[in-house]
């Protein structure tokens, strides 16, 4: 049945969109970062309460945009000089509707209630398109990782934790690692969560260790997930990976097992960063030296040309958007891609955008990659990977049981398809074909507002 969208009805949508995002304004003043993730969400949204009013009758955006519980915390520690240091912690618990609170830890110095809110309101739809039964949240530090010991690390990780486990629980809140939160962290909080609670409920984290719970392809699943992810964007134009020039910033978990998928699938990925500056081997970057640089040495990029003299490394970030490239994959931090870098990208011919870190681009940049026709696979979509085998790796913990690999690749691979087709078939159903902002904001939308409807107002 075609429901008949008044022009009444669609400026009674516009208007309440409106409110509620001054309302976010108003309660939640200075948090830049949470008012743009709310302002891209909410205005994909527009179209889905002009034809279905009712979630306009049950005020879901005005809950929805209110975290269920925040917590903020003291972490105090004592460093290797014997000085007292004091951080702060945070766990936004945002919306349990379809499960237990799940997301990610950050430590970096930039954490601040914003950036938790951003991040937690953002894990709510993902979540939702993973087509998996996990609420949304977010935590994490202003604790820089960055030159501590790893006896600082963990005596910060055992003082965040001896806060934190008052808040967690396998059916409660399931934290899992981001920017500056690894499996060497993830480990610490493990034991000294297991300690505090006397017993051990494997599924309170994931992103463990293989040897006390951890999922295999866990480690890969973001950057995995986020190639499968534009491989499908790349197939609806009869395209694909292959010969392809790719640009990838980052270089930590979500940038490395990017750019191994890109190559495994015949892709030449010529450009990669740190928050220091990015290297530029158009000969192709050599994967084994990025690995053992970041993951066993913790050096920075800048340390790749001395062993590939015919790369260069520049100093600063934002140049790497000037490199020509086919697909560019923003894998480091939230708007890495502004106006500028995304017209310098259209220019130079880019034809598919993969977001692989949160909020990558801006929401101007995110304009000028729609306008311009270029394939665009928003964060919530295509990172959704990591968190999709959080998922599965809390599915194996409550079995007890391991899969294989290949069997949870497999998985990954599925959903990755299932959340491009949903998005697509959002998309088109609320009149923005191709549009997969808009589709994929709607189709993790839907899911979460059906099950608060269903279970009263809470
Ligand atoms: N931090 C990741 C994300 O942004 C993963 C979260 C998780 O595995 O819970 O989705």
């Amino acid at each position: 049945m075609t429901t008949v969208i008044t022009e009444e009805r669609q400026t009674e949508a516009q208007q309440y969109v409106q409110s509620v995002y001054e309302l976010v304004i108003q309660r939640n003043p200075h948090e830049s970062e949470f008012h743009q993730a709310v302002k891209e969400i909410l205005d994909s949204l527009t179209p889905v309460f002009a034809k279905h009013p009712k979630y306009m009758q049950h005020g879901i955006l005005e809950r929805i945009v209110e975290p269920e519980r925040v917590v903020s915390f003291r972490v105090p520690w004592v460093d290797d000089n014997g000085k007292v240091q004091v951080n702060r912690g945070f766990r936004v618990q945002f919306n349990s509707a379809i499960g237990p609170y799940k997301g990610g830890l950050r430590f970096h110095p930039s954490v601040n209630a914003s950036i938790i809110k951003f991040l937690g309101f953002e894990q709510i739809f993902k979540n939702s398109l993973t087509g998996q039964p996990i609420g949304g949240g977010k935590g994490g530090s202003d604790f820089d990782p960055k030159g501590k010991s790893d006896l600082e690390i963990m005596r910060f990780t055992q003082s965040f934790m001896t806060e934190l486990y008052k808040y967690l629980g396998p059916d409660i809140d399931v934290p899992a690692g981001d920017i500056g939160v690894g499996a060497k962290e993830i480990g610490f909080m493990f034991g000294q969560y297991k300690r505090i609670r006397g017993g051990n409920e494997a599924g309170v984290l994931t992103g463990k260790g293989l040897l006390y719970g951890g999922s295999l392809t866990r480690t890969e699943a973001t950057g995995y997930g986020c190639v499968y992810f534009v491989s499908e964007m790349l197939a609806s134009k009869g395209q694909s990976f292959q010969d392809k020039t790719v640009v990838i910033s980052g270089s930590g978990n979500v940038s490395i097992y990017a750019i191994e998928k890109a190559q495994q699938l015949g892709a030449k990925v010529i450009a990669c960063s740190d928050s220091n500056g990015y290297i530029h081997d158009p000969q192709g970057i050599n994967l084994q030296t990025v690995k053992r640089l970041k993951e066993v040495e913790r050096k920075r990029i800048s340390e790749y040309v001395k062993e590939h003299p015919h790369a260069v490394y520049t100093e600063g970030c934002k140049g790497i958007w000037s490199i020509p490239c086919d697909i560019a994959l923003p894998c480091a931090t939230q708007n890495e891609i502004d106006e500028q870098a995304a017209k310098l990208l259209v220019e130079n011919g880019v034809v598919a955008i993969g977001e692989g870190a949160n909020m990558p681009s801006t929401l101007e940049a995110i304009e000028v990659f729609l306008n311009n026709q270029v394939l665009f696979g928003p964060a919530k979509a295509a990172n959704a990977g990591g968190v999709a085998v959080s998922a599965l790796e809390m599915a194996q913990n409550s079995m007890r049981l391991s899969w294989t690999f290949e069997e949870v690749d497999a998985k990954l691979h599925s959903i990755m398809k299932n959340i491009y087709q949903s998005s697509v078939s959002a998309a088109e159903e609320y009149g923005h074909p191709g549009n997969l902002v808009v589709g994929a904001n709607i189709s993790g939308f839907i899911k979460v507002a059906d099950a608060m409807i269903a279970q009263g107002v809470v």
